[in-house]
């Protein structure tokens, strides 16, 4: 390692310019006029690949931005990893809102400011380096690694599920690591090990083919928006847990050890009740707010209409109602399982005298690697060799696209590592990115990629 770190020492500026000229490029996926600088982020990435010493370095179509590929795959015996990071950025308005334009980046107060210096340029650049310093210093990397940069994370990622699905053949790991997340509150090492899944669904329930006279017909029909309300109130316990039968069913218990990692983690409630505005807390008091985000499964409303919405009054009984309505899925919850539990709960449940549908619009499955898993453990040993602290394990309440897909298409234990920060102000002006945790991010990956080299899963 030694001879690593001295290359990382003495390749500082070279390391940083290099950095910079990446950000310099404005790859704002989303935007047409800025596809041909998307194009040349990749270039720019697929050229340095090629030059740290990858092989089969494709600057792959998908149909929208492309998909940088590349794998170096001489390390015998060794894990194989499938490394994700995307190359393209959110867009920069309101730009009058940014002290320094942000496609000419600058380093101040011991941070690089400039779009995409956060997410995710950031972990591209220190992937490319990490990987460099191991071929340059030892002439081989310690672990097998397939590298899949993202150009569409910005915008939608219409073309990744395809594209991996299309590329599976040639995408075999035995771990994806997606670099596009960060530390906890206060730069503390974090690593992320769960992501929760989702099924999303719509209610439609209709009475008539025209809204009612509620005078003419109010007392001999059903409203459907009546029986909407009866079926949503059935949904949910008044304690808040969910009445579906057999939803709890599947649900992965946690165990000591994780709940331990759970109660580690500093949270003022008072504080995060302020931060996001909410007037009171609510929630199964077997469990803390950081479980009940990260390891249980939700059924919430978001979003519900039907009948007359405008000022003053209209007496009608409506022709139909309807509710989007989703659930935040865990392991071992299966989507098409939990949808058919929630279907057959609201046919059943659906009052006499409407028609009831249900449907599913999309899903998406969870992952969770265990906290003893030898990645993570690795990963673990790594972060707290260079910034001196144990990290903690992050459990998001929301999906990460590129996790369900590894998880779903791929089967893989998903990982998240990244090193940006809450305040790194991603998606919003003056983006930023603490040098600090460039370097140490980058000293975390040279270790974490021979701590592995010698696990087994
Ligand atoms: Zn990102």
């Amino acid at each position: 390692m030694q001879e690593i770190d001295a290359f990382i020492e003495r390749t500082r500026d070279e390391r940083l310019a290099d950095f910079l000229e990446l950000l310099s490029i404005p790859s704002i996926g989303t935007l047409k006029e800025h596809d041909a600088d998307t194009q040349r982020a990749a270039e720019f990435i697929a050229e340095r690949l090629t030059g740290i010493g990858f092989d089969n370095v494709e600057i792959s179509p998908t149909g929208g931005h492309p998909i940088v590929y590349a794998d170096w795959l001489h390390a015998e015996g060794a894990p194989t990893v499938l490394v994700y990071a995307h190359y393209d950025v959110q867009p920069v308005d309101p730009l009058d809102l940014w002290k320094r334009p942000p496609f000419e980046p600058v380093v101040e107060n011991g941070r690089v400011y400039a779009r995409g210096a956060a997410d995710d340029k950031s972990h591209v650049h220190l992937h490319l380096w990490a990987a460099r310093a191991w071929l340059e210093t030892h002439g081989r990397l310690p672990v097998n690694l397939r590298i899949v940069f993202e150009g569409e994370e910005e915008s939608g990622s219409d073309h990744f599920d395809p594209w991996i699905e299309a590329n599976r053949g040639r995408l075999s790991a035995n771990l994806a690591m997606i670099s596009d997340t960060g530390f906890f509150e206060g730069n503390k090492p974090a690593i992320t090990v769960g992501l929760r899944g989702l099924v999303y669904m719509q209610i439609d329930v209709s009475g008539s083919q025209l809204d009612l006279h509620s005078g003419s017909f109010g007392g001999n029909v059903q409203n459907p928006a009546n029986a909407l309300a009866t079926i949503i109130a059935r949904l949910k316990n008044d304690d808040g847990s969910v009445a579906v039968p057999g939803f709890y069913d599947q649900v992965l218990a946690l165990t000591p050890r994780e709940r331990e990692e759970f109660a580690r983690m500093p949270l003022d409630l008072e504080a995060f009740k302020r931060d996001h505005g909410l007037y009171e807390l609510f929630g199964d008091p077997d469990f803390t707010l950081l479980e009940r985000r990260g390891a249980r499964p939700t059924l919430d409303v978001n979003g519900i209409w039907g009948g007359f919405q405008g000022d003053g009054s209209k007496t009608i009984i409506p022709a139909h109602a309807h509710a989007k309505i989703s659930s935040r899925l865990v392991p071992n919850m299966d989507p098409e399982r939990t949808f058919q539990l929630i279907r057959d709960f609201v046919l059943s449940v659906a009052p006499a005298g409407v028609k009831v549908k249900i449907s599913k619009l999309n899903d998406g499955m969870w992952s969770r690697t265990p906290i003893e898993h030898p990645a993570v453990e690795a990963a673990a040993d790594s972060l707290e060799e260079v910034f001196g602290e144990r990290p903690y394990y992050l459990y998001e309440g929301g999906s990460v696209p590129a996790g369900a897909t590894f998880a779903n298409i791929l089967g893989l234990p998903v990982l998240l590592l990244g090193f940006t920060q809450p305040d790194d102000q991603a998606h919003a002006p003056n983006e930023s990115l603490r040098l600090d945790n460039y370097e140490g991010g980058l000293r975390t990956l040279v270790r974490y990629w021979q701590r592995l080299s010698t696990e087994t899963f």
